[in-house]
């Protein structure tokens, strides 16, 4: 027997938990948490976790990548499951390990429960196994073989085969080369595919005419003496716009500088990509609080920090203090939930007041004045990244997941595909 089923993940984007079962195995692919609930409601454990109990048991779990919405609950899992075997790609681990850190330091900072206590990070930290890429891991029952996906550091698509038959899951995939990371590239095929689908139903816009853009828009705050808040996901994105920057002009015309969460995950990017990230790069972080209040005086300048979406961290801080003033910009980087302060931000009118997160949990309205855009640097496939892949691996049954419902069906009718899966949470496919 093959059987899918997900307790979190499907039919949305965050909280991703895959459960395959193979025989009498069954197989975890990732556990996250959903960032979207934790905005209005952090750490209501409810709301912010995976679905554990559509499983008996686990086996195993393989982790695809080190974003929250797909490890954040791992720690969670293991106690539950305590004979739990876990493996990743050694800068996955290492990302995972931080994220797991800085939720504790979240939970202590607002005096709120922690999800999971210490030792269940110290207990996973030593339970992890390293997957090497490109390299079939032989389990007896089935094997595995963790292939780049280009997302971000570390992430792998896995390539599962039970008895002959190819269980492909993409997990977060990107196939256009970034600044840091090279795109995914396949040349085999597959019998079940479960992909994800984040820009089902969207094309976007060349990379490096969305990434000429930005910099352009960058170029003219600074020039006009601005200064420039980019919020970003702490791990990808951040070090990918750090890099953008410092190969353009921009480095000449103002200070660049990184703050929050973004500062450790950089570290962990100058560890495996030695070559890639400036070694320098220490020298444009933020210090300490004192150093912070100093750079919101300052202009021009350029800010990446954490959190991409205003829903917490450095980035708050900035905007509060520069969203009141025509001469600066908040530019964001790539997607922006619906419900975050962040959109709140991008699409409030010129001279409107905007409520923004403060630090004793409460929120506070502000005028907005500065200038504010997105731009689609996100690093996951359009939709017809998606179909190609999908045409490539030649699957006889594709499972749509992390994808938002109305945009998956948009996909499957404007292209009539046929054999292709759009499960609810909790509801199992039974695929041979
Ligand atoms: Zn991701
Ligand atoms: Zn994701």
């Amino acid at each position: 027997m093959i059987s899918f089923i997900a307790g979190g993940g499907a039919a949305e984007i965050g909280a991703s938990f895959y459960v395959l079962r193979l025989g009498d195995t069954f197989i975890g692919v990732d556990c996250g948490f959903r960032p979207t609930a934790a905005n209005h409601d952090p750490w209501n454990v409810e709301k912010i976790m995976p679905n554990f109990d559509v499983c008996p048991k686990l086996d195993y779990l393989f982790l695809t990548h080190g974003h929250l919405d797909h490890v954040g609950a791992a720690p969670c899992l293991l106690e539950r499951f305590k004979n739990l075997r876990i493996f990743t790609t050694e800068p996955t681990k290492f990302i995972a390990l931080a994220q797991w850190h800085e939720t504790l330091k979240i939970a202590e900072r607002d005096k709120t429960p922690p999800p999971f206590s210490g030792d269940s990070v110290h207990s996973i930290a030593s339970k992890i196994r390293v997957l090497e890429v490109n390299s079939e891991k032989n389990f007896g029952e089935f094997s595995v073989t963790a292939i780049p996906a280009g997302h971000i550091l570390g992430a792998v698509s896995l390539l599962f085969n039970y008895k002959g038959k190819r269980i492909f899951f993409s997990g977060d995939i990107s196939f256009q080369d970034q600044e840091l990371i090279k795109g995914a590239k396949h040349d085999f095929q597959v019998d079940y595919l479960i992909s994800e689908a984040t820009y089902a139903g969207k094309s976007r816009r060349d990379r490096r005419e969305e990434r000429d853009r930005f910099l352009g828009d960058v170029r003219q705050i600074i020039n006009n003496r601005g200064r420039v808040l980019i919020p970003s996901f702490s791990i990808g994105r951040a070090q990918e716009i750090f890099e953008m920057l410092r190969k353009s002009d921009i480095a000449e015309l103002a200070p660049i500088y990184i703050d929050g969460a973004a500062r450790s995950m950089t570290d962990i990017h100058q560890v495996f990509l030695p070559h890639k990230i400036n070694r320098h790069v220490n020298k444009h972080y933020v210090e300490n609080v004192a150093h912070r209040l100093k750079i919101f005086e300052q202009k021009p300048c350029v800010v990446i920090a954490s959190s991409g979406m205003l829903s917490g961290g450095a980035s708050v801080g900035y905007a509060r203090n520069w969203l009141g003033q025509e001469e600066n910009a908040i530019l964001f980087p790539g997607y922006i939930d619906p419900f975050s302060p962040g959109y709140a931000v991008l699409t409030t009118d010129h001279g409107d007041s905007v409520a923004l997160p403060e630090k004793n949990r409460t929120i506070r309205a502000y005028i907005k004045r500065c200038r504010t855009d997105q731009y689609h640097l996100s690093a996951h496939a359009d939709q017809s990244e998606l179909l190609m892949m999908r045409e490539t691996l030649n699957p006889q049954f594709t499972i749509l997941v992390h994808g938002e419902p109305e945009d998956m069906e948009k996909m499957i009718a404007e292209n009539a595909l046929g054999s292709i899966f759009t499960p609810k949470n909790g509801e199992e496919i039974v695929l041979e």
